[in-house]
């Protein structure tokens, strides 16, 4: 396996307490009309990354409600304690009474990021009600992994992300799927040359094949580019598979596959 030269990270990893599992990735899978590939608990992510060649993963799950921030981020901070091979985001919601203290209550826990989702949690990008989230992010050098695109819906596409990125211009912002699910051309050209602006391979290649993905992911540049396969969605083996067929160098690959992660968050 080639994948197997490199130590390898995964970005972007979505899991579930095992009760919820099934339906969590059931919903996820609706929404998107896709059928996922695992089942999303920790175990089966353990497995696929022995199988893979996956040496870390960070994992993350999104609150829909306020009232789940907290019992969401304690079950990532388990997650991480019980798995050495993970590293955990935490979840924000816009409408919580108190997003300083979830904040902080991310930070007690050793989380090391945020993860956001626009359209399940609902909301736009650009919302008044989310410029705490930011502020308290960047205060605390907090990454926040966004993700982005829709065509379908205007929550997180750059006409959205761009003036926020534009405010607050110390935050990290990992724009999840090459920057911008289903709308990956647009977001290549508008997020080009921004310093603290990166995106994660998930869910894109599948979509786009593998010239495109390689065209879009030169334009954001090999420092600005992680890997990641929004598991359970698809399997890290052919999504390796489909970057190891783009011909970069070894250096490139590094950067892609580990090096750029471990400097966000500091691994
Ligand atoms: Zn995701």
């Amino acid at each position: 396996m080639l994948s197997e030269k490199f130590y390898v990270i995964d970005a972007h990893c979505h899991v579930y307490p095992a009760k919820i599992a099934t339906a969590a990735v059931s919903a996820t899978d609706a929404f998107y009309g896709v059928v996922s590939a695992l089942d999303g608990s920790t175990d089966a992510l353990r497995k696929e990354m022995q199988v893979s060649g996956v040496d870390h993963a960070l994992v993350q799950s999104v609150a829909t409600t306020p009232h789940q921030v907290g019992s969401i981020n304690r079950f990532i901070a388990q997650t991480v304690r019980d798995n050495p091979c993970f590293t955990g985001l935490g979840t924000l919601h816009p409408d919580s009474a108190d997003q300083a203290a979830d904040v902080e209550e991310i930070l007690a826990l050793g989380l090391k990021g945020v993860k956001l989702h626009p359209d399940i949690q609902g909301f736009a990008v650009d919302d008044a009600r989310c410029m705490k989230i930011y502020e308290l992010c960047q205060e605390a050098g907090l990454v926040i992994l966004m993700h982005t695109g829709d065509s379908r819906y205007d929550n997180s596409n750059p006409n959205r992300l761009l003036p926020v990125l534009k405010a607050f211009p110390r935050l990290t912002v990992i724009g999840g799927h090459l920057g911008g699910y289903s709308v990956w051309d647009e977001a290549s050209r508008a997020y080009g040359g921004l310093p603290n602006f990166y995106v994660d391979t998930s869910s894109s290649i599948f979509f786009l094949g593998v010239d495109r993905a390689k065209e879009i992911i030169l334009r954001y540049g090999f420092d600005h580019v992680l890997f990641g396969t929004d598991y359970p969605m698809y399997r890290a083996q052919s999504e390796l598979a489909h970057l190891l067929e783009m011909g970069f160098t070894e250096a490139e690959y590094e950067k892609i596959f580990s090096k750029n992660a471990r400097r966000l968050f500091k691994l």
